[in-house]
């Protein structure tokens, strides 16, 4: 036999053996949709008879100038007869017809990016025959009419407004206010409108023939991979473009068969909260994308315990058994038709980060899957998204006083969003990338069509839908706060503006929108940064801390920052920049003074009056940590960059002389003349102090070895600091580092001096501290040189933000806004450097130098301090190469502890685990 492009629901054997067994392959072959149809059919879960077209079909299909591949079409006729003979049922058959739904279906879920066709099958005398059947011509109406609607707009592109504006004078003319009150006739009359609309887009009929509505059904899924909406939503989602996608041929059952029958879709767990309880909506007399669409007000799924207890029950035990097989929280499409149950399609669910987090935790105590398991689950992005933006408590209750709440909604995707409505997905991406402004997108319902627009935009807002909707799912994918079903908003794209009661809010106005609590306030809110004190999330992590191998240290200056970054579980300070101590208004003028000064005793002076501030500075950081590593690098950049502008420096001079020239009395000439005299003191210095590369020049170890007063003074006042919070009981582990060593003897130099006074200290205080002598590895010849370094050294830490600009040769403060840019987008470089570690270049010598420098001391404790210790992939690369720990901004904490605890599950060495 020629290829199988065709798979029944219960050929699933037959496709696991095709792909060798994995099924990820299966997914691959069959799509999400299809393998879990066929799945679901093994189990013994009530699933329509169906088959499903291989994804390979599709690439065959569009590889070869959109022609079905050889003996395709065959294969899809013998499974139509398979479904015949299942069903009782002839396709194209006057009495008894069998009717098919066309469903695409990738190997990941992208929902409502691609099409599907229902009803399959309808024309006047299969029509005909249904009715004598059923005895229901309004139920079969309905379906005719949907067939030629989505017929008429998927298969030949007819814009689906044209089909919705007869409907809405369908149901004026007709006097109701819904789709279920319109009776048999006016859906009969409708289906012969819509017959009409199609004839006059398409200068064609439409086709009488189920074949032919079938194969250009197909034809019409599998070009849909190529469309606009679908490619924008792969490029968002990360998803290859060359999967292709998979289609699903299934036997219709109705949900619009009559008041017993509906249509629904249902999460196994609450997928804002995570909360282990159903979440859904149905429609009672309805079909599958009525309930989806957000058009029709749904029911929640708890009422359905109410109206049909069996079926609800049944319902339960199905979603239970699915949760169970896949181990995940599932969203169901289920269909009742006449009392029957039937699933039609079940994925995983897409949720929020909170109730990700709770989903995995509770599924780990509840033992369906392991502590591992749970922890591999969540990704550092969902970590991310609990230290997003929320609404300030106080803004929102002034807000509320003054009433600018202005309506709520259903609160689908949590965190604050600020921005200026816009109507419509092209002006809101065009406002935000363009024009850089802050959008929140407004519409009535979202649909596939504007997910570039919901990309753009701060948050999302709709009028209509549930916890379904698609506004609803694409927000929580993407992490964008969303409120929809917001039912007191009455929008009118057309004049661009929307009112609620009596407030009018024009496009282009702010607003602010709550997705954690659901609600809508006029104007700017101010927003915070919460603290992720999450439950779910503190044991989530405590777990993954039990996995990973590499430590996670923090970079803080202030003891706020360290307090801050202990509380998410840094466990010590791997980067103090001493020189951020400095810029206080307090300390700057002493700087200066240290600075502008030739006098050795004007600069002793200048030092000791800086001494007790950075003691103060390291006594509030010890204590913070006590019990913990502090790591405390000496002052690092340019002199000149204490001082003060130098163009700045001009401008005031020029201004000082034009004053003068004018000067009336004595006393203002003796002033002017007292100011321009210092002003030009300054700008001689800080001319003196310029360097043509300042970030190649007198900075780092060479500013110590410069001045080596200034080690002096910051090694007093760190062991100052250690000895006097030592007496309280601190217990403290100062490191001490030299920043920007490129040869041994820099460390040696400095090594001599810190020494001398760290011992004069030690001696004065009468106390003995254990402290580190470390070096950053920033340069390439200190990478090169590392075994020597090492000799000389306690501990090392790659500051890869120098180390990526000292290998590349590239200005870490002119690259990003310049050049680089370029080179991202042609692809130069895969990716930016200074963001993500260049395994390659930079990554071979920080592999190098540990090498190296643990051939000569196999314990040494090496780290990273670079902005890339908060980046996940090079968290994994940190660990890779054995490193201590990393060091990262206190926010980056709780994602690093994710990522370095995943970089341990993912390497196979867990023998190496703490647990
Ligand atoms: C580095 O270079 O990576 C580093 C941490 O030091 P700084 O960014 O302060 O130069
Ligand atoms: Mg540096």
């Amino acid at each position: 036999m020629s290829n199988q492009w065709v798979y029944s629901f219960n050929e699933l054997d037959r496709a696991d053996k095709y792909v060798g067994g994995e099924w990820d392959d299966v997914k691959g072959l069959l799509g999400g949709k299809g393998a879990n149809l066929a799945e679901m059919m093994r189990i013994g879960i009530p699933v329509p008879p169906g088959f499903t077209i291989t994804t390979e079909a599709c690439n065959a299909y569009l590889a070869c100038g959109e022609t079905f591949p050889e003996e395709m079409w065959q294969q899809v006729l013998l499974a139509i007869q398979e479904l015949e003979k299942q069903s009782g049922k002839k396709f194209g058959d006057q009495k008894n017809p069998l009717l098919a739904s066309c469903r695409s279906g990738a190997k990941f879920s992208m929902p409502g990016m691609m099409d599907t066709i229902l009803n399959i099958g309808l024309n006047e005398e299969t029509a005909a025959g249904l009715i004598a059947l059923t005895g229901n011509e309004r139920f079969v109406y309905d379906a005719y009419r949907r067939l030629v609607q989505m017929f008429g707009s998927v298969v030949m592109g007819i814009p689906d407004e044209v089909f919705e504006e007869k409907m809405s004078a369908c149901r004026a003319g007709a006097n109701v206010t819904s789709d279920p009150q319109l009776e048999a006739s006016d859906l009969k009359q409708l289906t012969q409108e819509f017959k009409q609309i199609y004839r006059r887009y398409t200068a064609d009929h439409f086709p009488a023939d189920p074949y032919e509505q079938l194969k250009k059904a197909v034809e019409a899924v599998f070009k849909s991979w190529n469309g606009k909406r679908a490619v924008d939503y792969r490029n968002a989602a990360a998803i290859p473009h060359d999967l292709g996608t998979a289609v699903n041929i299934v036997t219709m059952v109705f949900g619009n068969f009559a008041e017993d029958s509906f249509t629904g879709v249902a999460l196994t767990r609450n997928s804002t909260t995570g909360e282990k309880q159903l979440e859904g909506d149905y429609l009672k007399n309805a079909q599958g994308e009525d309930v989806v669409a957000g058009i029709r007000q749904t029911n929640d799924i708890s009422q359905l315990n109410q109206e049909m207890p069996d079926i609800f029950a049944q319902f339960e035990q199905i979603a239970n058994k699915l949760e169970t097989h896949y181990q995940d929280m599932q969203d169901i499409e289920f269909t009742v038709e006449r009392g029957k149950l039937w699933i039609l399609q079940t994925r995983s669910g897409k949720r929020t980060a909170q109730a990700a987090v709770r989903i995995a935790v509770e599924m780990a105590k509840e033992e369906l899957i392991s502590r591992r398991e749970a922890v591999l689950r969540i990704t550092p992005e969902q970590v991310d998204f609990f230290l997003h933006p929320q609404f300030e408590r106080e803004a929102k209750a002034a807000a509320k006083t003054k009433g600018g709440l202005l309506a709520t909604g259903l609160n689908v995707s949590p965190g604050a969003a600020v921005g200026i409505v816009a109507f419509d997905a092209d002006l809101a991406e065009t406002w935000s990338k363009i024009e850089n402004k802050k959008v929140i997108m407004v519409r009535p319902e979202t649909k596939p069509d504007d997910v570039h627009g919901m990309l753009a935009a701060e948050g999302i807002l709709t009028s209509r839908g549930g916890r379904t909707s698609h506004a609803a799912l694409v927000a929580r994918q993407f992490g964008k706060p969303a409120v929809v079903g917001v039912s007191a908003l009455k929008i009118d794209v057309n004049k661009r503006h929307m009112t609620i009661d009596d407030d009018i809010i024009k496009e282009g106005d702010w607003i602010s929108i709550d997705g954690t609590f659901g609600e809508v306030y006029r104007g700017r809110l101010a927003t915070i940064v919460p603290d992720i004190m999450d439950a779910w999330l503190i044991k989530l992590l405590s777990w993954a801390d039990t996995f990973r191998r590499l430590g996670v240290w923090c970079n803080a200056d202030n003891p706020t920052d360290a307090e801050r970054a202990r509380t998410y579980g840094a466990e010590g300070i791997g980067l103090c920049r001493t020189e951020h101590m400095f810029f206080e208004p307090r300390r700057l003028p002493y700087l200066h003074k240290m600075i502008m000064t030739d006098l050795p005793i004007e600069r002793r002076e200048a030092l000791d009056a800086l001494l007790p501030f950075q003691r103060e500075d390291f006594i509030g950081l010890f204590r913070a940590m006590n019990g913990l590593p502090v790591i405390t690098r000496l002052i690092d950049p340019p002199l000149h960059e204490f001082l003060p502008n130098h163009m700045e420096l001009t401008h005031d001079l020029t201004d000082l002389k034009i004053r003068l020239k004018h000067a009336d009395t004595l006393e203002k000439v003796n002033t002017l003349l007292q100011q321009i005299n210092e002003k030009t003191q300054v700008l001689k210095r800080v001319e003196s102090l310029q360097e043509s590369n300042p970030m190649l020049g007198l900075r780092g170890v060479r500013l110590g070895i410069q001045i080596p007063e200034l080690t002096t003074m910051q090694v007093r006042a760190i062991f100052e600091a250690a000895c006097t919070v030592a007496k309280e009981g601190v217990e403290v582990h100062p490191e001490i580092m030299i920043p920007l060593t490129s040869h041994v003897n820099e460390l040696k130099v400095q090594r001599d001096i810190l020494e001398v006074e760290a011992q004069k200290v030690m001696h004065e205080q009468g106390i003995t501290i254990d402290y580190k002598f470390g070096t950053m590895i920033e340069i390439p010849r200190a990478a090169l040189t590392a075994h020597q370094l090492a000799e000389h050294a306690d501990f090392f830490s790659f500051g890869t933000n120098d180390l990526t600009q000292t290998t590349f040769g590239m200005s870490r403060d002119d690259a990003e806004t310049g050049f680089l840019i370029r080179y991202l987008r042609s692809h130069i470089l895969p990716e930016n450097p200074f963001t993500a570690i260049d395994r390659e270049g930079v990554g071979q010598l920080m592999a190098m130098a540990v090498e190296k420098a643990r051939s000569v001391k196999p314990e040494l404790e090496c780290g990273i301090c670079g902005e890339h210790a908060g980046d996940a992939g090079s968290i994994a690369f940190c660990h890779a190469i054995g490193l201590t720990y990393v060091s990262c901004s206190p926010y980056r904490v709780p994602v690093a502890r994710l990522a370095a605890a995943h970089a341990a599950l993912r390497d196979g060495k867990n023998s190496e685990l703490k647990a």
